[in-house]
């Protein structure tokens, strides 16, 4: 049985990149210092904000909620909201929807919940089946990508957020920065930083990422000591994505070949660095080059993504 590296005592955490082993007590004190060091670094927050934390239900978001909800009562001029946008997924939502509410409800947090139904006046099933019967070509997971950033930016400025903190992990990110290569999409991998914005768009709200550094192994295992990873539900589309082979795909080569995870964040760095200089990709240019013709949202083109998906859904009145 593996030891910590610091007391001695029974591991429940251990990193062979590394070449650390922590028992609990040690191990929650180096994710703190990890996810503090990352706020510093990259001066996610200021001094007064009102946090909204994108909470999906699942255990990296509420591991977040929970992490911030508790930073935050030694930050004064912090106030921390939770805000789960419900797509509508029938047999999966409907379980992270009552865990979100529970745990605010025990815990004294506000808590909002934006629908997919209240605002572009469908659910993502009801989306999806509609896209196959039009023949058009998207996986579930383009609408819901699409739809749910631009409901969480509009939620979020609706009940006063400053900045919008999301759950993703270096993980999701390394992942994403892939993806992003294989479809030759490179403006995009400038926004995978750790902080995006402010745009210069009036409308826009400042996204930030705390668990930029952190493991998903990590982030799971932080949710599992606070007693948040409760259930294993999972999105019914996942497995059609590319996401998920992706992700089989870096799992893989970290076993063969522990740190491959930071290798690729360090490189994601890199590319944002030399994309920048050139110009592409700014998160003003991505987000808030114009305001979108038809809603007024901040827009990388005349019409923003949500209305050309909802245009080609034949769900938008014009
Ligand atoms: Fe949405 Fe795809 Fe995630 Fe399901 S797996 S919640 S469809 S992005
Ligand atoms: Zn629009």
């Amino acid at each position: 049985m593996a030891r910590c590296s610091v007391c001695g005592k029974p591991a429940v955490y251990v990193n062979r990149a590394a070449g650390l082993a922590l028992c609990q007590r040690h191990f929650l004190e180096y994710f703190d210092r990890k996810v503090r060091r990352t706020i510093r670094k990259y001066k996610l927050f200021r001094p007064r904000e009102h946090i909204v934390v994108a909470v999906s239900g699942g255990k990296d978001s509420m591991a977040l909620l929970h992490y911030l909800h508790n930073l935050a009562k030694r930050v004064p001029g912090w106030r921390v909201t939770a805000l789960l946008v419900d797509e509508g997924i029938r047999g999966y939502r409907e379980y992270t929807v009552k865990r979100l509410v529970d745990y605010a409800e025990e815990h004294g947090i506000e808590y909002h919940i934006a629908r997919f139904k209240d605002y572009v006046g469908y659910t993502l099933d009801e989306i999806v089946r509609r896209g196959r019967e039009l023949g058009l070509p998207y996986l579930p997971c383009t609408y819901c990508g699409v739809l749910r950033r631009y409901i969480m930016n509009r939620a979020a400025r609706e009940i006063g957020a400053t900045v919008i903190a999301t759950g993703h992990n270096l993980d999701d990110i390394v992942q994403t920065f892939l993806m992003n290569i294989l479809g030759n999409d490179w403006a995009k991998i400038v926004r995978l930083g750790p902080i995006s914005g402010p745009a210069s768009h009036p409308r826009f709200v400042r996204k930030v990422k705390p668990f930029y550094e952190v493991l998903e192994k990590e982030t799971t295992l932080y949710a599992v000591i606070h007693g948040l990873y409760t259930g294993f539900e999972e999105c019914p589309y996942a497995q059609m994505s590319i996401r998920w082979t992706v992700r089989r795909m870096i799992n893989e080569l970290e076993e063969r070949s522990p740190g491959v995870k930071y290798s690729l964040l360090r490189s994601l760095e890199t590319a944002i660095n030399m994309l920048r200089r050139q110009g592409i990709g700014e998160p003003d240019e991505e987000e808030g080059l114009y305001s979108c013709a038809l809603c007024g949202e901040p827009a990388a083109h005349p019409i923003c993504r949500a209305c050309q998906l909802r245009l080609q859904l034949g769900i938008m009145e014009v």
